[in-house]
């Protein structure tokens, strides 16, 4: 079918790479092909999968064209998952075929094997002529078109009308799968007064068609999970087909949700994150644009799925920072999950206790619904918040554990309560360096510190995953023994605690001791079980456990996410600090959570303690407002890089001299990054600031437009930033 007569149409087809728009194909005699379509292409020496996004008659067309080889085994994509896609595309000023590669990650593996038929729905012809009376009998079962017009002992050329009408129609012959269908009418919590109000004001905003976002605000523990499982059940009972999607920012956290959202509905949701086996993956992809998969709990790439009947999206833990995507395609899960909602025209629920400044304002703006709870359900206080100044009571020499946080650890033990101490770093030592020549030990190409690791006696660039062993000399001035570990990371932390404390059961919960989502969902049960006295976590723990045993929460260094120049920085700072503090004392008893700062006088550590949030946003809210940055204003960021330094100068300056000049908008830099080598690339950031009603990606399309950069340079735009590295 190589080539092109003219007589066909022409199929836009739009690949999962990094190319500025879809390329035409020639569509075969007989194919019939429809937006949406997953179909393989031939692309230089290769065969490639991607999707109709057009078809146009070849009128004009005068140069041959490759023909499209087939469909792929895989379900059409939903015009409203490609429209979403192309819209995530402009939105990030990136190429639509990013999007598209993570929609049909799900498809990795596919082959290109035209498994598909005709099949007859039962509707008659207009014109029954007797070679389309014969078609329609011989399609009883799927067959490919060549197939049911031999069955038939017809041309072709007979299929074309009975499609357009109607009678014959393309089903995929796939394996399908069974999914155990979830029973919304088992019985769920019965809510409190508040919790209560919040559902049923939420599942008054289920309307079909209709887009509507609210925000659930409630402290840790007051129900926010019950809520929206009742929301949930809400909408699959309103409407048998309806499909509900779950976002949660970690697989850690996943697995403590699905297990309530099987214990609800009897049956278990469709999971989706880089956990799920590839065959799995595809028969989920193909249950999600079936419509079978009722409920999907993922990760921020489900956003892409190609649900066939969305009636409602959740973005819990909405404001974590873990939603936005900084690799290859730059996005904001809970930004595009309102986006989604607004093309599916269905609800979108943010859920947090600690919102984002850019969901409460659009809260407070009335944008969205507000909807609060205030107390912890059944009467379960909030734990007690102190600070504990280390400049009044410092830890020992080359220890970081202050005697006022050792003392209550030692009562905790004594009262047979579970301590959990949080440090978010992981490793040994955030840094290694020769005592004899003050060499720090970097990666060869990336200008980051190497973290010793100590259980695996490795010294990692953790931004890169580069790792070597650690040397038993100064790679700088060969001195032996010289080698000493600067600060510390949960592994020294553990290590001091089991100096201190050499009778308890210890466990140290990080990226690297729970490499498997297995491991980790052992470690936890093992904590909630109460078989661990103490544990030392990264944030990956912070996040949604119930450890009914917990009592005491210490953070070990409060003041770390504050350092760096990152505008949330003492947003993020509170947000993390109050959700790890949150764990303590879920149950019946008081929790107590002593915090560790050189910065006692911050608003930050001031908030925290006295529990107020609200003040806190709201100076925090103030000083944005007044520096113009988000959420009152826009940020784009700008990232050339090039192998070596003169080269990335070069497309910096160049850019800044194409730089937009108009009222509204500024464009600071270009300066290095602080992160100015990253895997051999040299760096240069330049950064968009603009006021709100700047349409940024006009601007930066038209910006970008007028710059031709050389080869080996690569630019990369991150709409609204969150890292400054
Ligand atoms: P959040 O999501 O706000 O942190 P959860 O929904 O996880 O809160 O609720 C905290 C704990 O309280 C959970 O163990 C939950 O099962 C329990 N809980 C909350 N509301 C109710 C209720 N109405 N009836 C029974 N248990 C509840």
């Amino acid at each position: 079918m190589e080539g092109f007569d003219g007589a066909g149409r022409i199929a836009q087809v739009l690949l999962p790479l990094p190319l500025p728009e879809a390329f035409d194909y020639a569509e075969p005699e007989g194919m019939e092909l429809a937006v949406g379509d997953i179909v393989a292409v031939p692309l230089g020496p290769r065969t490639i999968g991607g999707v109709v996004v057009g078809l146009r008659g070849a009128l004009g067309v005068n140069r041959p064209l490759r023909a499209v080889s087939g469909w792929l085994e895989a379900p059409r994509l939903p015009e409203k998952t490609l429209e979403f896609l192309q819209w995530a595309a402009k939105y990030a000023v990136d190429a639509p075929g990013q999007p598209l590669a993570i929609a049909l990650r799900g498809l990795r593996g596919a082959v290109p094997r035209p498994r598909f038929g005709l099949i007859a729905t039962g509707l008659a012809p207009a014109r029954p002529t007797p070679a389309r009376l014969k078609v329609l009998a011989a399609a009883v079962e799927p067959l490919a078109p060549a197939a049911l017009a031999r069955a038939a002992g017809v041309s072709a050329g007979v299929l074309k009308p009975l499609i357009a009408e109607g009678c014959l129609e393309t089903v995929m012959t796939t394996t399908r799968s069974t999914l155990a269908a979830p029973d919304p009418g088992l019985p769920g919590a019965s809510l409190n007064p508040s919790q209560a109000a919040a559902a049923h004001a939420l599942c008054a905003m289920l309307r079909p068609g209709a887009f509507a976002a609210a925000l659930l605000d409630g402290v840790t523990g007051s129900g926010k999970t019950e809520v929206y499982l009742e929301v949930v059940a809400h909408a699959l009972r309103r409407d048998p087909a309806a499909q509900v999607l779950v976002l949660l920012p970690e697989i850690a956290l996943t697995h403590a949700v699905i297990d309530r959202f099987e214990k609800r509905f009897g049956a278990a949701p469709v999971e989706w994150h880089s956990g799920v086996s590839s065959p799995r993956r595809r028969a989920s992809f193909e249950a999600v644009a079936s419509g079978e998969a009722r409920i999907v709990v993922g990760a921020r790439s489900a956003l892409f799925l190609p649900f066939k009947r969305l009636a409602l999206i959740i973005v819990d833990e909405e404001h974590d920072n873990a939603y936005k995507q900084e690799d290859g395609f730059i996005y904001h899960a809970r930004d595009l999950a309102v986006t989604r909602g607004r093309i599916e025209g269905c609800a979108v629920v943010l859920a947090s206790a600690t919102p984002s400044l850019e969901t409460l304002s659009n809260a407070q703006s009335g944008r969205y619904a507000w909807l609060r709870l205030a107390d912890r359900h059944g009467g379960a206080g909030m734990p007690r918040v102190e600070l504990i100044d280390l400049r009044l009571t410092p830890p020992a020499p080359g220890a970081w554990l202050s005697p006022p946080l050792i003392e209550a650890m030692t009562s905790a033990l004594k009262a047979g309560e579970q301590t959990l101490l949080f440090l978010n770093r992981r490793g040994y030592a955030p840094l290694v360096l020769c005592r004899v020549c003050g060499e720090r030990l970097k990666a060869p190409d990336t200008d980051s510190w190497l973290v010793e690791h100590r259980y695996t006696g490795r010294l990692v660039c953790h931004l890169t995953g580069f790792s070597m062993p650690k040397p038993k000399a100064c790679p700088h001035c060969g001195a032996v023994g010289s080698l000493v570990s600067i600060g510390p990371g949960v592994e020294r932390v553990e290590e001091e605690a089991r100096l201190l404390f050499p009778e308890a059961r210890l466990a140290v919960f990080s990226s690297d001791t729970t490499a498997d989502p297995a491991a980790a969902r052992q470690l936890i049960a093992d904590m909630a079980a109460g078989s661990y006295d103490i544990m030392v976590a990264t944030q990956s723990a912070a996040k949604g456990h119930d450890f009914p045993g917990l009592a005491l929460v210490g953070v070990v260094d409060a003041d770390l996410g504050l350092r760096g120049g990152d505008l949330r920085a003492a947003e993020r700072t509170y947000q993390l600090l109050h959700q790890v503090g949150g764990r303590a004392g879920r149950a019946e008893r008081p929790g107590r959570v002593l915090i560790q700062t050189y910065m006692p006088e911050q608003p930050v550590m001031r908030a925290l303690a006295a529990d107020d949030r609200d003040r806190f946003l709201e100076a925090e809210a103030a000083q944005r407002r007044d520096a113009h940055l988000p959420p009152f204003a826009r940020l784009a960021a700008l990232i050339v890089s090039a192998p070596d330094a003169e080269a990335a100068d070069f497309a910096a300056r160049a850019l800044a001299r194409a730089a937009p000049h108009m009222p509204g908008v500024t464009v600071l830099g270009p300066a290095p990054a602080p992160l100015a080598i990253l895997r051999g690339r040299h760096r240069r950031r330049l950064l968009l600031q603009a006021e709100r009603g700047v349409n940024v990606q006009a601007v930066l399309r038209e910006w970008l437009g007028k710059v031709r950069l050389a080869g080996a340079t690569r630019l990369q735009v991150d709409i609204d930033p969150y890292s400054f590295l």
